[in-house]
């Protein structure tokens, strides 16, 4: 159970990683699961796509190379080791990282090689859902701006057979410009015609589609009913078949929604089981409770233990079938799990003259034999910020009149 959830202590001292530019572009720790590197790609693949941010395209790509490496454990292994220059020296198999967009589409699903020629790219959105929604299932309406055939011309562009050959790049579709590199050195450069987009025939401005204005399609608003069913997970994928961007001559894409869960203040999930905290005072722990904890679908569950059932801090229990419905099986649900945090009273909360009564009721204490041989010392606070200075070695770096102590002793 204890690894249900993250320590409470102390944060343990950092993995030992060479370098952590490939964890910074991700924005997750050298420590992150691979459930954390996962997460962190998706949410700023979909954020940098070119189609989203044309002008991040780099940063979409550093993205991709970050999540190559890290998503690899071989790899991420050599790069934890020996830094970017170990992945680049053929550690990666020749040393080269693969398309932003294959790596995109093999985690999106999608893109089908091998249709590629026939069918129109996927569009993926994410969409930001609560885990209430979660649990109680929600429709979602989403309004999508997307290319759907001209319905004036079907597509065509203008009137049927008034098309005529381009007279900018006489119907090659193409242009090519000479330039002059250097002496006696001429470079072409071959582009996509601009008058004709490539298609070598045009119409004229008189039998242009005047509703398309010869493009075949338009830009259309379109609104999809997204069904979040029980049982609905962070990062799991809606297709809508055939509602991406319309081509002439083209199948539709598809329209992919992503899922992207907000943090509960309450609960966290776990796969099927929710998980929370919840504080008790030392009495409840000590002399039995009953308390009361609001579900995701806002009914009241009151959970008791009984006088003389001990509650320690970080103890774990569970109840049955509170947990999140299991998708496509809501009836049945995982566990809610509940942490209990035991809250100590304050120093001095009791008359001195009270503890050797309270001292009576409480468990024996065993007793210490002193001897003249063992030595007093005194026990303090420790100061939690100073001593993470000095693992860094920050500390010994300060000059030598500022050097703080990194315990702080109170003399009374
Ligand atoms: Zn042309
Ligand atoms: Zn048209």
């Amino acid at each position: 159970m204890a690894l249900l959830l993250p320590p409470l202590n102390p944060p343990s001292l950092s993995k030992m990683v060479r370098e952590t530019g490939y964890y910074d572009i991700l924005g997750v720790s050298p420590q992150a699961s691979a459930d954390e590197i996962k997460k962190a790609y998706r949410k700023l693949a979909l954020k940098y796509h070119p189609d989203k941010n044309p002008n991040e395209g780099e940063k979409f790509k550093l993205i991709s190379q970050a999540y190559e490496v890290l998503s690899d454990p071989k790899k991420r292994d050599l790069y934890d080791r020996g830094g970017e220059q170990a992945i680049k020296e053929g550690g990666m198999g020749g040393g080269d990282f693969s398309s932003p967009m294959d790596i995109f589409n093999m985690f999106f699903g999608g893109g089908g090689r091998t249709q590629r020629e026939r069918r129109g790219k996927n569009v993926v959105h994410q969409l930001s859902v609560s885990l209430q929604e979660m649990y109680c299932g929600s429709t979602r309406k989403l309004g999508l701006q997307k290319n759907v055939i001209c319905e004036k011309c079907d597509g065509y562009g203008g009137k049927k057979g008034a098309l005529e050959k381009c007279s900018n790049c006489k119907g090659r579709g193409v242009q090519i410009q000479v330039q002059q590199i250097g002496p006696g050195m001429i470079q072409q450069i071959q582009s996509m015609c601009s008058e004709c987009q490539g298609q070598g025939e045009k119409f004229s401005a008189k039998d242009r589609c005047k509703n398309c204005n010869g493009h075949k399609v338009e830009r259309k608003k379109k609104i999809l009913e997204v069904h979040i069913d029980k049982g609905m997970k962070d990062g799991q994928r809606i297709t809508f078949h055939g509602e991406g961007d319309q081509e002439p001559g083209l199948e539709p894409g598809d329209v992919i929604i992503v899922l992207d869960q907000t943090d509960h203040p309450v609960f966290q999930r776990q796969n099927d089981n929710l998980v929370m905290k919840m504080e008790i005072k030392l009495v409840e722990a000590l002399c039995g409770f009953k308390k009361t904890i609001q579900t995701l679908d806002n009914r009241t569950l009151v959970i008791s233990s009984p006088p003389g059932q001990v509650v320690k801090h970080n103890d774990f229990k569970c109840i049955q079938n509170e947990g999140m419905p299991v998708y496509r099986d809501p009836y049945e649900k995982g566990q809610l799990i509940i942490q209990f945090q035991v809250e100590f009273p304050e120093s001095h909360w009791l008359p001195e003259n009270m503890f050797s009564k309270l001292e009576r009721l409480l468990p024996k204490r065993d007793e210490l034999m002193l001897t003249d041989d063992m030595e007093e010392v005194d026990l303090c606070e420790v100061d939690h910020e100073s001593q993470s200075k000095k693992y860094s070695g920050e500390a010994y770096e300060e000059d030598e009149g500022h050097r703080t102590h990194g315990v702080q002793c109170q003399t009374q």
